[in-house]
């Protein structure tokens, strides 16, 4: 279902729905609903669908978004936002590890925002911001910090990954990395995480931060975040280098971006890596051939997919017809985002209110906490 733009957001039917109020209730209170004395309310005000549960999640502004980048989470977030509170940010300060020039940071922004608009998300319902925007997150990311240690850091696979992968910059930030995710999501309380199986270890993390700052002030304040999928395993969209998954880092070549003109999908499908063929009748497929019956599984109807199937099975196989479909099903799947990246991409003014309505709701959100996290670390204005 795609967000027509003809239907405005206004600011007042965003905040009229009455679960949000309960929320917004709840937040605004002088009570904490998620200490130990007033979990009972909150856990029955969740039971009963009388408080939204809360979620965050965030894209790295670091280029568009690609297939991975929507079947891992973005269409999990479309799905979430009528049965949640959700937030959902663009990380432009965690795009920051691997150094945009100032030419670029404004426009990646502006990339991931056009796209999260384009697949659905709908300011209306959802609070989508801009990290940035939000300074109340570094706070927390620096108390949180003060309790990561580096031998968890270290350890992390996605720090390990970076540090092969771009040996001559592995900077603090990067290390630090799973902290800034965990304020991101501890900021909101969030409980659930619509994230790609890339990023399960980061949650858990974010679950040890939570818990030990919990431990250490003797509240159960933050509550538990889980990465949040509506099938039953996370999602990992593998990319066209018949290796891995689909990433921006792995090159332009390797992802097929939501923006992608038929033409650029057709061409980098054409291109995708394959084999000479099977060899045997049934035989299990190598990576890069399983990579793209993946990706055929995740574009194209059962049975597209299951007539390449028995034609790999069978040894009849013609790869080119495979891919021409495969390009074919993917076009179809992008078009009506692809068309309505193109119908906002230069309303900036839409853009401005979006981002700024975003960012007012996200810090009424993060400020309540914020002030909640400096009571109990035992700050005292003089
Ligand atoms: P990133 O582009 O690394 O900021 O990732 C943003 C979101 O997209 C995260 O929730 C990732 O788990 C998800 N994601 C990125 N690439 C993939 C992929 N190839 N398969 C599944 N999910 C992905």
């Amino acid at each position: 279902m795609f967000f027509s733009k003809s239907l405005r957001f206004n600011t007042n039917t965003a905040w009229s729905n009455t679960s949000r109020a309960f929320f917004y209730l709840s937040r605004a209170s002088k009570f904490n609903f998620t200490n130990s004395t007033f979990f009972p309310l909150f856990s029955f005000l969740l039971n009963f669908g009388l408080m939204k549960e809360t979620v965050v999640s965030g894209i790295r502004s670091t280029g568009k978004l690609h297939l991975g980048n929507y079947y891992g989470a973005v269409k999990n977030f479309i799905k979430m936002q009528e049965e949640y509170n959700c937030y959902f940010f663009i990380a432009d300060w965690h795009s920051l590890t691997t150094h945009p020039t100032p030419e670029n940071l404004h426009g990646n922004i502006k990339n991931v925002l056009v796209d999260y608009l384009a697949c659905g998300l709908n300011p209306e319902e959802s609070t989508i911001y801009v990290q940035s925007d939000v300074p109340e997150i570094i706070e927390l990311y620096l108390y949180l910090n003060m309790n990561a240690y580096l031998g968890e850091l270290e350890r992390a696979t996605s720090f390990k990954d970076k540090v092969r992968g771009n040996p001559d910059n592995v900077n603090a930030g990067l290390l630090t990395y799973p902290v800034l995710m965990a304020a991101d999501i501890l900021i909101h309380k969030a409980t659930k995480v619509p994230v790609g199986k890339d990023q399960e270890q980061h949650l858990e993390m974010a679950r040890t931060f939570g818990n030990r700052f919990n431990r250490l002030y003797n509240q159960e304040y933050f509550p538990e975040p889980y990465a949040f999928s509506y099938t039953e395993k996370l999602v990992k969209v593998p990319g066209l280098d018949g290796k891995g998954k689909m990433g921006k880092s792995e090159g332009d070549a390797n992802c097929i971006y939501l923006s992608d003109t038929p033409e650029a999908i057709r061409k980098k499908v054409s291109r995708a890596v394959t084999d000479s063929g099977p060899s045997e009748e049934n035989q299990e497929k190598p990576e890069a051939i399983q990579n793209l019956f993946d990706l055929m599984k995740i574009v194209s109807p059962a049975d597209t997919l299951n007539h390449f199937d028995d034609l790999y099975n069978k040894m009849a196989i013609r790869y080119g017809d495979f891919k021409k479909q495969l390009a074919e099903d993917m076009i179809i799947a992008t078009d009506p985002v692809r068309e309505r990246i193109n119908d906002i991409v230069n309303d900036n003014d839409y853009l401005q209110k979006v981002a700024r309505l975003g960012a007012e709701k996200a810090r009424e959100s993060a400020q309540k906490t914020i002030k909640e996290v400096r009571q109990l670390i035992g700050f005292k204005s003089f």
